[in-house]
């Protein structure tokens, strides 16, 4: 995490301004217990970031309980007005994306001094404010900060189609922001607005260069990065390795049983493999259950003893059939590397799976085993 940490900022070194590089920030966003990595682990990892986004606001105490002292950012801001004390114990930031959350906002005590990511909605109709409907909204934050409810406010945006290969949408969006930054320009600065959060993994090593306005203090979001996945997947010249990122999570499981299967026998439900030849096949103790992606092709690719082989057959809920031929020394007890360090990149599984490296990583069961080192 800490090197992967590192090597975006060397992207983004390579990409902007030394200037607007020095004065920039990176919030690491650990959501989703550090999207399956343990919120322990970015604690550790992510020293070196100016703060830490999260998404549920149990997890701001927890996070200063581990004795992270730097910013917090609760991403999707807060849902009941006691998160609003959790918020102000802990000084955490909060995103503010409806006028749901502005309201709750009069609750606070004078002096509560609140800091804030104003979202506003570029086009990916998700969360934030309709550009149409900001006059309002500085209205409101103008009365809230001379009230010293809220003290420091952060300008802020969320791509949809940062990793896609056509950057139309991107344009949309980054248009609509510098267009609400030109008309508000005046409102902006009296309410003592400074920094811009835009970029995700995605818009931070691809735009950067473009993102980070000169005027503004620059906050990236990257998340997936850090976990040494690329939200490209495994696109040319776009993967996890084009980047110097670093797999963070290596998944392994053992060989429990061998089958010699003969021409013509299948393997495993639906009998979806069958063997063209004798094959070994090892029966190793991963599956769905585990959070494999039960939709992995016959040709995801894992390795054993240094080499590499591939699934036969369909991942079941408990295991999976890979196929051995490749690997004659293999032996009952043997470790199977299904991703990470020594074995295929998780961009490569979920592209034979179909699937996303966000979720597989998300998606691990309880049941596995997990070894912090
Ligand atoms: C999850 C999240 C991110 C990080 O996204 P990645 O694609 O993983 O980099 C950034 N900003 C917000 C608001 C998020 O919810």
């Amino acid at each position: 995490m800490a090197h992967n940490l590192q090597a975006v900022q060397r992207q983004l070194e390579k990409q902007v301004a030394a200037t607007r590089f020095q004065q920039s920030k990176t919030i690491a966003i650990a959501k989703a217990n550090a999207y399956g990595h343990s919120i322990e682990a970015a604690v550790r990892g992510f020293a070196a970031a100016d703060g830490i986004g999260v998404i549920e606001t149990e997890m701001l105490t927890r996070l200063r309980e581990l004795d992270w002292h730097k910013e917090l950012v609760l991403l999707e801001g807060f849902f009941e007005e006691a998160d609003l004390e959790v918020l102000q114990a802990t000084t955490a930031t909060t995103a503010i994306h409806c006028q749901e959350q502005l309201d709750a906002l009069q609750l606070l005590p004078e002096g509560a001094n609140l800091k804030i990511m104003l979202k506003l909605n570029t086009g990916m109709n998700r969360l934030g404010f309709r550009p149409a409907l900001l006059a309002q909204v500085l209205l409101q934050l103008e009365r809230l900060k001379s009230q010293h409810k809220v003290a420091e406010v952060v300008m802020m945006m969320h791509f949809a189609d940062a990793d896609a290969p056509d950057r139309a949408s991107v344009d949309h969006a980054w248009n609509e922001m510098r267009l609400v930054l030109r008309q508000f320009e005046v409102q902006l600065k009296q309410l003592g607005v400074v920094s811009l959060s835009v970029c995700n993994s995605a818009a931070t090593l691809r735009y950067a260069d473009e993102l980070f306005l000169p005027n503004y203090q620059n906050i990236i979001r990257p998340g997936l990065c850090l976990y040494g996945a690329s939200p490209m997947g495994n696109a040319e010249g776009q993967g996890a390795l084009d980047f110097d990122l670093q797999p963070v999570m290596t998944l392994k499981a053992k060989i429990i049983a061998i089958q010699d299967v003969m021409a013509n026998e299948t393997v495993g439900y639906g009998s979806r493999f069958k063997a063209t030849q004798k094959t070994r096949v090892a029966v190793v103790a991963c599956g769905y259950a585990d959070g494999y992606p039960r939709w992995a092709g016959a040709l995801t690719p894992v390795v054993v003893n240094g080499k590499e082989t591939h699934l036969v057959g369909r991942v079941s809920m408990d295991m999976m059939m890979i196929n051995l031929n490749p690997v004659p020394d293999a032996r009952v007890g043997d470790w199977v590397t299904l991703w990470g360090e020594g074995g295929p990149s998780i961009g490569r599984v979920t592209e034979c799976a179909g699937v996303g490296s966000y979720e597989t990583l998300c998606n691990l069961n309880q049941r596995v085993n997990k070894q912090i080192i």
